[in-house]
């Protein structure tokens, strides 16, 4: 059975890097790119590939000393931080990858708290161990304070910066050296120098002691003054891996080809299983209720897709990660929600960019479907049609976009094909047309977001294009709780025509800073019939999406709907349900005010002590709110803060020049809130 993990790291940590030696290492690739040379084989696109970033995450399957691990690449910024959720859902372990420069940086600590939620257990790797100022014990006491963890580390360095030559395996008490010529391949074990033993005693007496705290067998022959096994130390502190208490601590530096051998057999010593972890949640569709794991049918295989693609030569790709069951090539399969059946024509293992057709995948096992259409990240499949939902991914809140033009009519064709083709890829960018003015609007995570896409558009499919200045992306919802009773007719009404009445509830959700941001959601009363419900749904959705007083998309509001009744002819009854619904609910709406709701992003700036002052004021001037000021480093502060959106384009250039290039920031979405009069 394959263990499923990922790698998460703050942008530059050395992602790419560590995962081409892995790569290597599991005899994968035959040489080792390079993230500077352009090289690698992780990164797919181009646009990445120039920017030295990756972004999509693509999960392939490699084995170390026969053992299985799928490993799911994740995208290292912020603005893709729907990415990263997609791809923290579907993994049970990861390797945290931290700059012993850098250490701890604010969309490290971000990305951890996802993984908390997510309840990913992890280890922790050092990397960069040659770089001029790397210091493993400071990046240790970060990590340590910063996230609520007792690090253990398993693997010192021998040296640090141009001298770091090797690390020191607290588990076996030995030094490890790699061979520079077969990229680490070859690990030479030597006896520890007489310099470096006090070092090494004193990390094992850390190590002894979480050990014995998850073990009474590392315990008592402890007591007994016994050398515990390895595999007795190993089997202690995967307990408290397990119970996400314990984070193992590894070493190295990627580009140097030290240290990752030993982190490979930390990855497949500590890291978890699928079986040993508790069984995914499964929610019945019609009641939205969990179905209790004994009241499941045990037949019924379940995945959950995390990952779509448009490959050039095999179209459209699904990456699919098997909750239960199984899944097997050339059978019909279900989408849990629309109700799709679709035909699974082919399935793949991936290992770097070459895909291995195989016949089924397991429970736990992640793997690629070609065949279905209608699919769409974050989407569960049932080999039958049961209605078993896996709870979701919370929906993605676009706060930006930008309208794009196109010079013909064909250019405009290919536009909003391949528009489509990425809303499929990356379900949190979104594209319309304009009604009124038939321009193409896309939207998206962040400014950075949107730049890549249409940098992609203009590079990978040669669409020339005139992109609009980003804009802010609004919201509304109503001022007040209200409720309505509206009776509906046909137009043009004859005798005997239908008429639909409807008593309706729009209850506010109150808005609060942080993570209370809810799309608008309809409920019918259980007496009323479900294929009448659908379309009443659907009238009201419609019609939310455009927004009442300011056009703006309705959020935060919950429609109820208690009575409805319908008189009539019924043939075209549907139609008119829909129709009519969306136009009770929007007088209703139009009896109170609205409210126009703004972004508010959340900030995280790095900047150098002499110029915290300076970047302060940057940040009042924009109207921002700090919420607090840390230290970071013996040079770095950092700064918490709050601002509104639209108050923040071009803040990086602003940040740059006062902090004379030396700051970094990271934004993210925060929450909504009304605009002041303007
Ligand atoms: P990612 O953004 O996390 O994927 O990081 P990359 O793997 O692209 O690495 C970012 C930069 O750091 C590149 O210039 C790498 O060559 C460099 N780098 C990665 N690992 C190491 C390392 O162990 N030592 C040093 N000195 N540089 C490294
Ligand atoms: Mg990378």
């Amino acid at each position: 059975m394959p263990i499923n993990i990922g790698i998460i790291a703050h942008i530059d940590a050395g992602k790419t890097t560590t995962s081409e030696q892995i790569l290597f290492l599991c005899n994968k690739i035959y040489k080792v790119g390079s993230v500077d040379g352009g090289t690698t084989a992780l990164d797919w696109m181009e646009e990445e590939q120039n920017r030295g970033i990756t972004i999509t995450s693509a999960a392939m399957t490699i084995a170390w000393k026969g053992q299985e691990i799928n490993l799911i690449d994740t995208p290292g910024h912020v603005d893709f931080t729907m990415e990263v959720e997609r791809s923290l859902r579907v993994l049970d372990g990861s390797v945290g990858i931290f700059c012993a420069v850098g250490g701890v940086e604010p969309q490290s600590e971000t990305v951890w708290q996802q993984a908390n939620r997510y309840q990913v257990r992890r280890l922790a790797y050092v990397n960069k161990m040659d770089r001029i100022g790397a210091d493993f014990e400071r990046t240790v006491a970060d990590i340590r304070t910063k996230f609520d963890i007792t690090p253990v580390c398993i693997s010192v360095p021998i040296g640090k910066e141009k001298e770091f030559e090797g690390i020191i395996d607290i588990l076996s008490m030995k030094e490890l050296h790699f061979e520079r010529a077969d990229y680490g391949k070859t690990v030479i074990h030597k006896e520890i120098r007489a310099t470096l033993r006090d070092t090494a005693r004193y990390y094992r007496t850390q190590l002894l002691d979480v050990a014995s705290e998850y073990s009474d067998t590392v315990a008592e022959l402890i007591m007994d003054d016994k050398v515990p096994s390895q595999a007795q130390l190993i089997a202690g502190i995967r307990k408290g891996v397990l119970s996400d208490r314990i984070l193992p601590i590894y070493c190295g530096s990627s580009l140097q080809s030290i240290g990752v051998h030993t982190l490979l057999d930390g990855i497949t010593a500590f890291l978890p299983y699928p079986q040993e972890l508790p069984p995914a949640t499964v929610i019945d569709r019609t009641t939205q209720e969990v179905i209790p794991q004994d009241k499941r049918d045990s037949k019924v295989g379940i995945g959950l897709a995390f990952k779509s693609h448009i490959d050039t030569q095999m179209g459209l790709l699904h990456f699919i990660r098997i909750y239960h069951g199984t899944f097997k090539s050339n059978t019909i399969i279900y989408e849990s929600n629309l109700k799709i059946k679709e035909r699974i024509l082919k399935l793949y293992r991936v290992s770097a960019n070459k895909f291995e057709e195989i016949s089924e995948l397991n429970a736990g096992d992640i793997g690629v479907m070609v065949g279905p259409k209608h699919v769409k990240t974050g989407q569960t499949f049932c080999t039958h049609n049961v209605g078993y939902v896996l709870e979701g991914l919370d929906n993605p809140i676009p706060v930006i976009s930008s309208t794009l033009e196109v010079n013909s009519l064909d250019q405009r064709k290919k536009l909003l094909s391949v528009l489509g083709g990425l809303h499929i890829e990356d379900p949190s960018f979104s594209y319309k047309e304009d009604e009124d003015t038939g321009q193409i609007i896309i939207s998206g995570m962040g400014e950075l977001h949107i730049e890549v896409i249409v940098h992609k558009l203009y590079q990978d499919y040669n669409i020339s294009l005139r992109q609009g200045k980003p804009q802010v992306h609004y919201k509304e919802m109503p001022k007040e709780t209200i409720r309505g009773q509206e009776c509906i007719a046909e137009p043009h009404r004859k005798a005997g025509d239908k008429q639909a009445e409807f008593m309706f509830d729009i209850e506010i959700i109150p808005l609060h800073s942080q993570n209370t941001t809810h799309p608008l959601s309809v409920e019918c009363d259980a007496l009323i019939p479900l294929e009448v419900q659908e379309e009443i749904k659907s009238g009201i959705l419609q019609d939310a999406n455009t927004g009442i007083r300011f056009g703006y998309p309705i959020i935060n509001t919950r429609v109820v709907i208690h009575t409805f009744e319908i008189r009539g002819k019924s043939e075209k009854k549907n139609l008119f349900l829909s129709m009519a619904a969306s136009q009770a609910f929007h007088r209703i709406m139009r009896s109170t005010d609205s409210i126009k709701l703004e972004p508010i992003m959340k900030l995280n700036i790095v900047t150098p002590i002499e110029t915290v002052g300076d970047a302060v004021k940057t940040i009042n001037a924009r109207g921002g709110i700090i919420h607090n000021t840390t230290n970071k480093s013996n040079t770095m502060d950092q700064i918490n803060a709050e601002a509104q959106l639209k108050a923040l384009f071009g803040f990086s250039t602003a940040l740059r020049s006062t902090t004379k290039g030396r700051g970094t920031f990271s934004m993210e979405f925060s929450h909504f809130a009304p605009v002041d009069i303007e």
